[in-house]
């Protein structure tokens, strides 16, 4: 029998209350199923101005919390307590008006990263550590997530080595390294752990301090959410001038894949398309498809091929790719639905292709669930071009529909998506390796030929992808054998597998 553990997670997002990525899924959810398996699980996040006091039944934990910043002194914040939407997993919200007290999470309405990120997350940090002392709550792990929380690994091996809180051990997980929480090196003194940790071989960065790469070397284990981004981002290629380090810690390092909500995203269940479907009877798909034709103003056929794409329109997702291939696809007889919003240029680009290309392609620019669900229902195909992608929702959405998945060979894409073997029928969707249009360009050409003249092959992968499942309880079995492995570290105990 394995030890119940108590665990504190500790992000700065978490669905329900605050999101801007898949970070947010792995918060909000992960506890639950951590729960599930019989550990003592909370977590704590910011009370930003969106997280609504009285519609969650937040309760005020009495006395404010004092926390330790340094240089700045010491600074004081309220805390909250609920608990995780149907489910008994506490939750505790800092709440801090001047550094939390604002709309957007982490950036301005420019897009441009608020100017005292620095200060608000190493508050926040701290106060996640002065909040288990608060509620004499010691875990055996705290998580952080992210270089926003990467400042808790650091700390305990400093501040709080010689308290009783510095005996947990520490996960942090990586869920997108290419955020690293780089800062002016005046941060050492409001971290207050000492200037002979900015060097080198922890905090110190290109001459700033960078918090992710101090979490790195101080956790006891560090996960990141696919196994093929795992080893990724030990190259040069992915990691953002951080591949030395990563590779440093490689033997510490776990690649779990996120699971995917399937009470959301079941064509069985699914509230928001209009007709119901499942392996068995695909005929509701077909319902789906003239649909999504019509919402978008597309003629209604039957015969062609629909390929869907629904995401943040950013670089990391390939949208410049995709850009540059748009034009030649427009040649091929297939139609196109995009929703997303993102860099602005991308919305008068994709946003003014249907005024020339009306019978091709439609697009909405803009962030809508609703839609989200009706394009994976409805497509034949979905296209996912990214750059990197540590792992990635929509192509597990997509499997799950039936919707095969064009993407990209990299992270949790190539984890996921099993490709076409034509010779041997398997196979769950179409990749490519190259990062550009023509490699795109090609594999959505062989999709397009699939379909029309491989009508046996089309029903064999899709009756693949529908079978495929990416499930919660499967992570937070992962993650605790993580925990399990981290807290024998941290005990000296090594074991030898
Ligand atoms: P990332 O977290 O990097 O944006 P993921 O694929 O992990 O990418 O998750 C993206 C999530 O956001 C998915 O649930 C996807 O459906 C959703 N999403 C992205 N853009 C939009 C949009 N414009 N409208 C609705 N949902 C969107």
């Amino acid at each position: 029998m394995r030890p119940k553990f108590k665990i504190l997670i500790t992000a700065t997002e978490a669905v329900p209350y605050a999101k801007t990525g898949g970070l947010a899924d792995v918060t909000g959810v992960l506890p639950k199923y951590l729960k599930q398996l019989g550990h003592d699980v909370r977590l704590v996040i910011p009370r930003y101005y969106e997280i609504d006091k009285v519609k969650y039944g937040l309760k005020e934990v009495q006395g404010a919390l004092g926390v330790p910043m340094g240089v700045l002194g010491e600074e004081w914040c309220g805390v909250f307590e609920g608990k995780i939407p149907e489910t008994d997993v506490p939750v505790y919200f800092i709440e801090h008006e001047r550094y939390f007290g604002r709309k957007n999470l982490y950036n301005d309405d420019n897009g441009q990263g608020y100017m005292d990120n620095d200060n608000r997350f190493a508050f926040f940090s701290k106060a996640c550590l002065q909040l288990c002392k608060k509620l004499d709550f010691y875990p055996d792990i705290i998580h952080a997530n992210d270089w926003q929380t990467a400042a808790i690994p650091i700390l305990l091996n400093t501040t709080y080595k010689h308290d009783a809180l510095g005996k947990a051990a520490s996960i942090l997980t990586i869920h997108n390294i290419q955020h690293q929480g780089s800062f002016y090196e005046g941060l050492m003194d409001v971290l207050g752990i000492g200037w002979e940790h900015f060097n080198f071989l922890e905090l110190e960065f290109n001459n700033q301090v960078n918090l992710l790469k101090g979490g790195i070397l101080h956790s006891t284990l560090i996960t990141t959410v696919s196994d093929g981004y795992a080893k990724e981002i030990q190259s040069p290629e992915y990691a953002w001038g951080l591949e030395g380090v990563v590779k440093e810690r490689a033997g510490s390092l776990y690649g779990i894949l996120n699971g995917c909500d399937y009470s959301e995203w079941n064509p069985e269940t699914d509230k928001y398309i209009v007709k119901n479907y499942s392996e068995n009877d695909l005929s509701g798909k077909l319902e789906c498809k003239r649909d999504l034709q019509k919402t978008f103003g597309l003629p209604v056929r039957d015969d062609i091929p629909v390929f869907g794409i629904v995401s943040r329109l950013v670089k990391q997702k390939g949208v410049d790719i995709l850009s540059e291939a748009l034009y030649s696809l427009f040649d091929l007889d297939a139609q196109f639905i995009l929703l997303g919003t993102g860099e602005v240029w991308s919305h008068f680009y994709f946003g003014g292709a249907p005024k020339f290309f009306p019978d091709k392609i439609g697009v909405h620019i803009g962030f809508n669930n609703e839609l989200a669900h009706k394009i994976e229902a409805g497509s034949d195909f979905f296209i996912m071009p990214s750059r990197f992608e540590p792992c990635g929702l929509n192509q597990m959405y997509s499997l799950r529909y039936g919707t095969l998945p064009v993407v990209r060979a990299t992270g949790g894409l190539n984890d996921t998506v099993d490709n076409f073997n034509e010779q041997e029928m398997t196979g769950t969707g179409f990749k490519f390796y190259d990062p550009a249009a023509n490699a795109l360009f090609n594999t959505i050409g062989w999709s397009v030929y699939t379909y029309y003249n491989n009508k046996p092959a089309m029903k064999k992968l899709i009756a693949n992808a529908m079978q495929k499942r990416f499930t919660w309880e499967n992570s937070a079995k992962k993650y605790e054998d993580v925990y399990y492995l981290a807290v024998r570290r941290r005990q000296n105990i090594y074991i030898s597998s």
